[in-house]
Formats: C-alpha cells, structure tokens, sequence
C-alpha cells in the first residue's frame, strides 16, 4: 500500500477547514491542509468578513465567558440581551421558510456556543460588535439582530489567529496547492489528487474533509444554477471557490442538495472591482439602507427597506437590485440620518452624491430619471407616519402609509440637506446550494448513504441556507460543521488504524 501523507488532509484554509484541522489534530491525527490560493490571498472569504458570528447565548454571564476581559464599565453600559437557541432556531427556519434542515439547524445552533468557546480556548480572541450591532441610546447600548460577538482583527484577525493555532499544534498548510479530484476506490477515500505549480500529485489520506468554499467565483457556475444576470455579479471575496469541492465530490457519487439556485448577495459599491479585495475587505457593501430609501433608474423605489432588521434581509437584497434595469440602485439619506451610517460608507473608493436640493440632487443621481425621482420623494415625504417615534434598535414600526411599496419601520423624511446618494450593485457572497452532508458532517453519496472517509464542512454543504440568511451564520456554520467535520475524520483514522491492528 502508498504511504500516507497525512491522516486527515483538509482541503482549503479557511474558517471551516481550520476548525476541522484543530478538532483533528485534537484527537491525535496527523493533518494536512491544502490551500490553492498563495499564503498571502489564502484564507477565503473567511478573511474577507467581518468576523461576526452568530452564537447563542442566555445573558451577560455567556457573554464574559466568551469575552474575559469584558470591562465591568462596558458590562454596565451595555445591553446584551440573550439570544437563546429557540431564537437562533426560530430566525433558521423563518428565514429560510422552513426549508432549512432542523437536524443540520439543531447542530448548528446547539453546539454554536460550545464551539465558538473551543475557539477561544484555541486562541481566537472575541469580542462584542459594538461598532456595528448596537446604537447607544440614552446612554446605554442595546444590541439588536441576534449578532453579538465578533472576533478581534473582523476576518483577516480570525485568520490569522486560526493559522497561528494551526502552526502551535503541528499542522501543515500547503499553499498554492489546488485539489482537482479525490483518489477513491469505489468503497472509500483514499486522499486527493493536487495541482501544486501545475505539476498532478496524489497525496493518501486515512479520510478528506473538504471546506473549500462555494461556486460564486465560478462565472459560468452561476449563470448556470443561480441563473441568466449572475454572470454580471460582483463577487465580494475569495475568487479562488470556484465549487471544485462540490465538484470532486459530485464526481463520485455524491448527493446534491439545497438551495442550487440561491445564494447571499448584497448591496454591493457599484464599481466594486471583479472580485474582493483584500485591502479593503468588506467595506465596499453598503448596509445601511434601511435608514433610507432605495431607486433604481426609473427613479422609483422598488423594495421595503425596513421590511427587518438588517441582518435578516441584507442577503436577499442583492438580488433584488441585481433585478433592476442596469443592476444598479442609489441609496438616498438626509443629514438626519447621516449620523447612522456605517463606516463603509467613509471609504475612499466610492460612488457618492451630494447636494443641498433634492432637484439637484435628482439630476446628480446617474442613470436614474430625474423627474420620476422628484415625484418619488414628495410622495415619500407625504407618507412617512412622523408620530411614531425614530428608534434604530427595535423594529420601530414607523412606516409609510400609502405608497405602491411601504416602508415598514425606520421611515423618515427626506426634507434637511444635504442629501446623500450611494451607487450600489450586487455583490454575491456565497451560493446555498452544495453537498448533502449527515450531522457527523459525513457527505452522503446519492443513495444517501455515507461515502467512507468522506467528510465536508463550510459553504460548501447544502441544506442549512434557502432564500436567505441571518447574519453572521456563515462563520458559525463553518466552525460548528468543521468541528464535527474533523472530529468524524480523526475517529475515522483511529477506527481504521484499529481494525488494521485488530488484523494483525
Ligand atoms: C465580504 C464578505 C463578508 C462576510 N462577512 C461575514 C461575517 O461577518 N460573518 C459571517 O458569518 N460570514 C460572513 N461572510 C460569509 C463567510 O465568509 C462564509 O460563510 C465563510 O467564511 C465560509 O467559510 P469556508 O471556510 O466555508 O470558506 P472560505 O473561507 O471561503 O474558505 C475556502 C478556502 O478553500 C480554498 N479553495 C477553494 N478551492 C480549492 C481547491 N480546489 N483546493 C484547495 N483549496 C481550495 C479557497 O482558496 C479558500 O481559502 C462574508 C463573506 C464575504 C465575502
């Protein structure tokens, strides 16, 4: 028999397959990770977030065990609610309409806090999203939306924390190194075919795990399952996933499964280049909409901006935009609101308008009809209920009433310059269709039945994301799935290296 490289190799080097390489290495396996990307575009589109990530938690006292050095200043003067696993549950399946799979949800939100708690005893250091997911009213900050934590350094301080862990417990990360195909016998896995440099070599394993990612940086991929129009989609971050996990998977037998045509997309800076870019991360998104309205070229609104929290609808409004004439929209705010913006929209490389008028305003808007806007705002400014009270942290049911598409909560006029516009486009983040995997992360094959030594974790496995998605579940998905992902491949190896013995 061909001597093994590694017990479990790994395939990717992004959140998910970190996690899946630390819980291996844990139960003694030697690992390897392969990562087709250069050490310094490596990480995935884990390097490119924000590192918010979605935990259940039942007070303040989870939230010191995940954050130690919580001050008791910040404990005082901060909200945090709890956001149980009844309401991590509830937001999976009210956002997926009930499509996601409650044995992969219940996983998912059960083990979320004691994985994210693994993480930390794994050096991932924490702390809470004040920045973005709390508004300080009346002196104290209130967290809203179910997103609490977020690690040190957003997405590139995550990573770089996982691969220093990787680096302290002996695991190999190979760069440049892009798996083409899984060496498998018919009965089981048995390692990966590579592509370092652009020379084939065959690298044996006791067991896989693949958690490299989705299909979005695959054109052709998402003009054929999400369909016509996706070809002309930003892509927000890595463009090394290009489905080559679901692909190598599919090629032996494995079961589809999920939401294919459907993916995370966003409002995206409209001349964002191609693919992400790692100097400036995630900032080209643009999130604080529902604070005001949306047109696109015909100079009229076109969705319910404040129909949820953002969180709950930021992912299905790339879409919506990438459905208007030209792909494109304006958001539109006053000096009312301006205080509310998020720090992306103080970036340098951005396509934004001001003025003092809203005529001038409206033929500063490029692309849009600027009659048509004009008309749009006074009917706005009519229909906004001003004597319900303004309130960023709750659902503060003021709304428009009487308009072709009310607004549901945070509506406010647009009558104190200057006005604001910002150009967005859509930016896709991660497709929802993938692998069909069991809650021992084992890819199961089309008779639904596991293929040995097969395992996969992250954006590539299909069945937790429909439609839409609650913010901050990407990351939470990959470390609780690369947990299990890895646990299962290491119990493999150790499985086998016993009947082997058993034999002898
Ligand atoms: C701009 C942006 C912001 C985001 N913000 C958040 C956030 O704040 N919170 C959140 O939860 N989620 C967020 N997400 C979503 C989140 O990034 C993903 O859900 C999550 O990171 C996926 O992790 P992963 O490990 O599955 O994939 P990735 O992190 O993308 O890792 C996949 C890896 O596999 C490698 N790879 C691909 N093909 C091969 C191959 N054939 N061989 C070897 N290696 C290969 C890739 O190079 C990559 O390193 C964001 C995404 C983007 C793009």
């Amino acid at each position: 028999m061909r001597e093994q490289t590694a017990d479990v190799i790994v395939v990717g080097a992004g959140n998910a397959a970190f996690c899946a390489a630390l819980a291996a290495r844990e139960r003694g396996a030697k690992v390897l990770m392969l990562e087709a990307a250069p050490e310094e575009e490596s990480g995935g589109n884990s390097r490119f977030t924000a590192g918010s990530i979605r935990v259940a938690y039942d007070g303040v006292d989870d939230i010191k065990t995940l954050v130690p050095d919580l001050t008791p200043a910040e404990i005082e003067t901060t909200d945090f609610g709890a956001y149980t696993t009844a309401q991590f549950f509830d937001d999976m399946a009210r956002v997926s309409q009930h499509r996601a799979d409650p044995d992969l949800v219940e996983a998912l939100v059960k083990q979320s806090f004691a994985t994210l708690d693994w993480m930390r005893q794994n050096g991932v250091r924490l702390i809470p999203i004040y920045g973005r997911q709390a508004f300080k009213v009346d002196g104290r900050f209130k967290f809203w939306g179910g997103l609490t934590i977020e690690a040190v350094g957003g997405g590139p301080g995550l990573i770089a924390m996982l691969t220093a862990a990787a680096g302290r417990c002996g695991i190999e990360v190979r760069y440049r190194s892009r798996a083409v195909d899984l060496l498998y016998d018919g009965s089981r896995v048995g390692g990966v075919r590579v592509r370092p440099d652009g020379r084939t070599e065959e690298l044996r394993a006791g067991a896989v795990v693949l958690a490299c990612g989705g299909f979005e940086a695959n054109t052709e991929w998402r003009t054929r399952y999400l369909g016509p129009g996706w070809d002309l989609a930003k892509v927000r971050g890595s463009r090394y996933n290009t489905g080559d996990g679901i692909r190598m998977a599919l090629d032996i037998g494995a079961s589809p499964r999920g939401n294919w045509s459907g993916c995370h997309a966003v409002q995206w800076e409209m001349n964002a280049p191609e693919f992400g870019d790692l100097a400036v991360g995630d900032q080209f998104q643009k999130h604080s909409y529902p604070f005001g309205i949306l047109v696109n070229a015909t100079g009229t609104r076109f969705v319910d901006e404040g129909a949820d929290f953002r969180n709950y609808t930021y992912a299905k409004y790339g879409r919506v935009v990438l459905e208007q004439p030209g792909q494109f929209a304006w958001q539109v705010f006053d000096r009312k609101v301006k205080h509310l913006l998020r720090d992306e929209y103080k970036i340098r490389q951005i396509t934004k308008v001001t003025a003092n008028s809203i005529g001038e305003f409206a033929q500063k808007l490029e692309g849009v009809n600027a009659a048509e806007f004009v008309r749009t705002v006074a009917e706005w400014n009519a229909a906004v209920c001003t004597d319900v009270p303004f309130n960023p942290n709750i659902k503060d049911g003021r709304c428009t009433k009487g308009l072709a598409i009310d607004k549901s909560n945070w509506a406010n006029t647009l009558d104190v310059p200057p006005f604001e516009g910002y150009a967005v486009t859509c930016g896709v983040t991660f497709t929802f269709g993938g692998l069909r995997i069991d809650t021992d992360a084992a890819v199961l094959s089309i008779d639904h039945r596991p293929i040995s030594r097969l395992y996969a974790a992250g954006e590539l496995i299909g069945g937790l994301f429909y439609f839409n998605y609650p913010g901050g579940t990407g990351l939470m998905s990959g470390a609780v799935f690369g947990r299990i992902a890895g646990y299962s491949a290491a119990n493999a190896c150790v499985r086998r290296r016993s009947a082997r013995s058993n034999t002898r």
